[in-house]
């Protein structure tokens, strides 16, 4: 008979869409940085569900109030009052330092809801003409796989055979401050980036770029819209990714690590003058602000608000930094790291990502790559030491290997 694993293999083959290529391995439970698969080997979890598990796994305070609330009510939709969506919004807002709350459920989710709000104050308080608002976005861009984001994707995967597209974007080269500049017609209501590109490998923008969209945006009257999904909530060693560059924008959108792992809750954090637009019945979501996601998204944000995560962040990052700086030359051939997010570069000649990843996998590491020869590492902020010396151990020695 085939193995537990090798029958839940040939079931997902046979019965879900392939729309992604999973390392082989089955997972069964996990706590804080480990993953137990289904024959109860464990794994050391380098990728933290794409910044969405921040917190590690089962992380105790996150259950607890994910269990309280599932004992009292889980979902009213948006047509009556709950008592956990004010505490929720009150306190997210406070910890990013803006007013108002709009909540979503996936990080897609946020970005349309961005795009639609940006639109409408572009109408409604900048008076660009109807139909004309133009939002400008950054090459090599990820944001997510609805049908008006892949519109402004340049990854061919990502957009191909799935037009038609989404008028109304622009793209300029990521970290080019004077494109950016050149773009921002009258027409241009919102220029939208990731503070740091994920999906693109941790591309870390050169210094002094985000201040200078925050001020070409400010004088040209266009709002600052950052994709902060990925990087934000502790990722970095701060709350926010912008926080390394002094810059606050007019908009942030947050999803991911703010459901802690066990629900989707995005949202996108402005001031009134922007969210404001919204009225009644022009945007909404049955399941954007429930109940349960209130409650797991207010214990994420009190856990923030300690700083806890973010200073280990720090710490355990600069440690992760020194590692993978000494392994350049030695199979590497470039590192970038901002706080426990790293992409890291093989030499293409010796291996592409996916090897390095197989050959982590079977020394029970998982980690993920992302174009071509580049792995994105984002280990759980409540990985030990231990933990992160050893899966970076294996690391070096898969690179000894090729
Ligand atoms: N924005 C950024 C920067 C992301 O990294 C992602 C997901 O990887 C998204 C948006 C989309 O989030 P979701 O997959 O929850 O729709």
């Amino acid at each position: 008979a085939p193995s537990p694993a090798a029958a839940l293999l040939a079931a997902e083959d046979a019965h879900v869409a392939h729309n992604y290529h999973p390392l082989g391995v089955v997972v069964a439970s996990g706590s804080g940085a480990v993953l137990t698969d289904v024959d109860g080997v464990e794994h050391l979890d380098f990728l933290s569900a794409y910044s969405a598990t921040n917190f590690g796994h089962g992380h105790p305070a996150l259950l607890a109030a994910a269990r309280a609330q599932l004992d009292r009510v889980t979902l009213t939709s948006r047509a009556f009052h709950h008592d956990q969506l004010a505490p929720f919004a009150e306190a997210l807002a406070a910890l990013v330092g803006k007013e108002v709350v709009l909540p979503m459920n996936t990080g897609a989710e946020a970005v349309e809801s961005a795009v639609k709000v940006a639109r409408k104050w572009g109408y409604e308080v900048k008076g660009v003409p109807d139909g004309r608002a133009t939002i400008v976005v950054a090459s090599g861009n990820f944001h997510g796989r609805t049908t008006t984001i892949v519109s402004f994707s340049d990854d061919p995967d990502a957009r191909d055979h799935f037009g038609p597209y989404t008028p109304g974007f622009v793209t300029v080269p990521y970290g080019d401050l004077a494109a950016l500049e050149a773009a921002l017609t009258d027409d241009v209501v919102a220029v939208l980036l990731e503070p740091i590109q994920g999906e693109a490998g941790v591309r870390i923008p050169p210094p002094g770029y985000l201040a200078g969209v925050r001020e070409v945006t400010r004088a040209r009257r266009v709002l600052f819209i950052a994709d902060e999904i990925q990087s934000g909530l502790g990722r970095t060693g701060t709350t926010l990714a912008c926080e390394h560059e002094g810059v606050v924008p007019d908009v942030y959108l947050l999803g991911k690590a703010l459901g802690g792992g066990i629900v989707p809750v995005s949202a996108v954090v402005a001031d009134r003058d922007v969210l404001g637009v919204l009225r009644p019945g022009q945007h909404g979501s049955t399941f954007g602000g429930n109940p349960l996601a209130c409650a797991v998204g207010r214990a994420v944000v009190e856990l923030l608000a300690t700083g806890e995560p973010q200073q280990r962040a720090t710490r355990l990052g600069e440690r992760m930094r020194a590692r993978l700086e000494a392994m350049v030359g030695h199979g590497l051939v470039a590192v970038r790291v901002r706080g426990l997010w790293a992409g890291v570069d093989v030499d293409p000649a010796l291996a592409t990502g996916r090897e390095v990843c197989e050959a982590l996998a079977r020394r029970h590491v998982l980690a993920k790559d992302t174009h071509g020869s580049t792995l994105r590492l984002a280990l759980p902020l409540v990985i030990t030491e231990e933990q992160l010396d050893h899966g970076l151990d294996q690391l070096a020695a898969v690179l000894a290997e090729l």
